[in-house]
């Protein structure tokens, strides 16, 4: 079982997208105000993200990068993004299911 910390540290990037669901983007908000770990990380995220070029000056900036290789993390990042929208599908899945069943 990963702990709250994993779980938000894998969401990081996409909540600093806005690529998260409102009740998701709420959980993270929420532990990263109570947690200065994942609250440097967040930090650590938004500052990438403003140095992060646009693609056409990113192929000017990385040209090491094969095509193979940008392909292959393009697939390692998607895969990531699935696995945690995946698994907070399944925390909402629980959490409605207990609050079912109470
Ligand atoms: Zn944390």
């Amino acid at each position: 079982m990963k702990s709250p910390c994993e779980i938000v540290q894998d969401l990081l990037p996409l909540y600093v997208d806005g690529a998260v669901k409102p009740e998701t983007a709420e959980f993270v908000s929420r532990h990263v105000k109570q947690c200065g770990h994942c609250r440097a990380e967040k930090q650590t995220y938004l500052r990438n993200r403003n140095w992060r070029p646009d693609y056409g000056s990113l192929e000017e900036a990385a040209p090491s990068v094969s095509e193979g290789e940008e392909k292959f993390i393009r697939q390692i990042r998607s895969w990531k993004r699935r696995l945690a929208l995946a698994f907070v599908g399944f925390l909402t899945l629980g959490y409605t299911a207990m609050r079912l069943l109470e």
